[in-house]
């Protein structure tokens, strides 16, 4: 089966994208049988960041977390979207020209974004047709993604039959969302989403002081220290359950509950819960990024096995129009 996901550089790689993506894209990509494509959405990220300097650098923290959570870049593939970006955006035309304008206007994350965002452009309202094309260009099958972007493989789905069905033909694979129910859309310290753009985010691979500082802004209510707390309504809570087991989950709440257990408590146990489950990969993170020339690599290596591939999926839709 191929497997296909993606991560912009718009900002450092967080907690809602290893849970919601990264992790489960790599446990995908260990099955027998299974080929993963996992690559660096650079040129997505021009809808919310235009600093070449920004963008290289959080190109490296994206890569370097994908190998943190052991990517085995040999069996599978990996690269940057930019590197191809010709096939890439020539797809990308081919699907704008099929794609009805209510239906981008519809999508619910140009309506989240759009309505954070300054100033708006034509590629954050474009952005599920570049998605569509980055998935059927190399025919995946299966797109491991959060809860956020299912919305987004179904207008993938609804291109691919509409252009399959112009063309009396099956040119593109049809591919399918995998989202792992358990793992809820992670909310950010402000309650919102978590998000690169937003700023919102936990940056698991910070060094341990400042892991404590960004998971203290985490937003709370003014219950005092001595009162019960209500866990299901707390950040801390929530994200303190995304890593924890089903006992140390147990244990929280009755401290919620109970009284007497502040806020802080729960921070300082959050912080250390995540030292604890993220050790490996927090190591193999700094690894990587005092390394970047070995990212670098992987990368070109990536970037040429893709190619004839990419090349091979374009040359079936230009036959389509006869170019
Ligand atoms: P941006 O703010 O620039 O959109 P992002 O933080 O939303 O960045 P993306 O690169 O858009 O990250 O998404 C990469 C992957 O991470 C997607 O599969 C997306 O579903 C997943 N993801 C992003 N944010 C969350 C979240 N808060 N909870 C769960 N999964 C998430
Ligand atoms: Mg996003």
């Amino acid at each position: 089966m191929r497997i296909l996901t993606g991560i912009q550089s718009s900002g450092k790689p967080h907690l809602g994208n290893i849970l919601g993506a990264i992790m489960p894209a790599i446990e995908l990509s260990k099955k027998p049988g299974n080929e993963s494509f996992l690559f660096i959405a650079d040129l997505h990220t021009l809808t919310s960041l235009r600093d070449g300097e920004q963008i290289r650098a959080n190109t490296l923290s994206i890569a370097a977390a994908w190998l943190a959570f052991g990517f085995d870049t040999e069996k599978n593939y990996f690269y940057r979207q930019s590197k191809l970006a010709s096939f890439h955006t020539e797809i990308m035309w081919y699907l704008n020209c099929v794609t009805p304008y209510p239906m981008l206007a519809n999508a619910h994350s140009f309506k989240d974004k759009s309505t954070q965002m300054a100033n708006v452009n034509a590629g954050l309202f474009t952005y599920p047709v570049l998605q569509a094309a980055d998935i059927v260009l190399y025919d995946a099958e299966l797109i491991p993604v959060g809860k956020d972007q299912r919305q987004h493989i179904e207008m993938t789905r609804d291109m691919a039959g509409t252009f399959n069905r112009m063309a009396e033909k099956d040119i593109f694979v049809i591919p399918e969302a995998s989202i792992n129910e358990s793992v809820m859309t992670i909310p950010g310290i402000d309650g919102n989403k978590m998000s690169k753009s937003l700023n919102n985010y936990i940056d698991i691979f910070l060094p341990e002081k400042d892991l404590l500082k960004q998971i203290k802004k985490i937003e709370s209510d003014s219950t005092p220290l001595e009162d019960p707390k209500n866990p299901d309504a707390d950040i801390t809570f929530k994200l303190y359950q995304l890593i924890a087991t089903p006992e140390q989950t147990a244990e929280m709440r009755e401290n919620y509950l109970a009284g007497g257990y502040g806020y802080g408590h729960a921070k300082q146990a959050l912080h250390g819960l995540m030292l604890e489950y993220f050790k490996e990969a927090r190591e193999k993170f700094d690894y990587y990024m005092n390394n970047p020339k070995l990212i670098e690599e992987k990368l070109e290596i990536g970037e040429k096995k893709v190619e004839p591939i990419a090349a091979a999926t374009l040359a079936r839709v230009r036959e389509v129009f006869k170019f």
